[in-house]
């Protein structure tokens, strides 16, 4: 198995540090990769990036959430969405992304379409044969 990160992803960087494995890497270009994506044949499912993550977008991939419930006001960051957000890294860099929206409080998204464009990175994408 793996972690799977999710759309709630806002690029903080956090996660990267922590995984012993240093199997978390930025998605690029950003426009269509806009989260951070975790390698799935590499991560050992230690659990450590879960708690770093300020947006609790990380999830064992079997616990990821088909009908996440929103708190209200967190961003979902994927491509096709529109809306803007300006915000600052773990490391305070400028993080600006314009695929996104503001959910409101109780609606319900399935981050289980966010499984697939983690192994996708990986396989065939721009992460394909890349370390961190
Ligand atoms: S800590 Fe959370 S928001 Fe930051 S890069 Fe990792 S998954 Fe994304
Ligand atoms: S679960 Fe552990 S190995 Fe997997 S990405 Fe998170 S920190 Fe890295």
């Amino acid at each position: 198995m793996t972690h799977i990160i999710t759309s709630l992803c806002l690029r903080d960087s956090g996660c990267v540090d922590v995984c012993p494995v240093e199997c978390i890497v930025p998605g690029k270009p950003q426009e269509k990769y806009p989260w951070y994506y975790i390698d799935p044949d590499t991560c050992i499912d230690c659990g450590a990036c879960v708690p770093e993550c300020p947006y609790a977008a990380i999830f064992p991939e079997d616990e990821v959430p088909n009908a996440y419930s929103a708190r209200g006001g967190e961003y979902l960051s994927r491509i096709g969405l529109t809306g803007h957000y300006e915000g600052e890294n773990h490391g305070g860099e400028a993080v600006i992304l314009d695929t996104v929206k503001q959910l409101e409080a109780g609606e319900k998204v399935d981050l289980t379409d966010d499984i697939k464009p983690n192994y996708e990175y990986f396989k065939d994408g721009p992460g394909y044969g890349s370390k961190p």
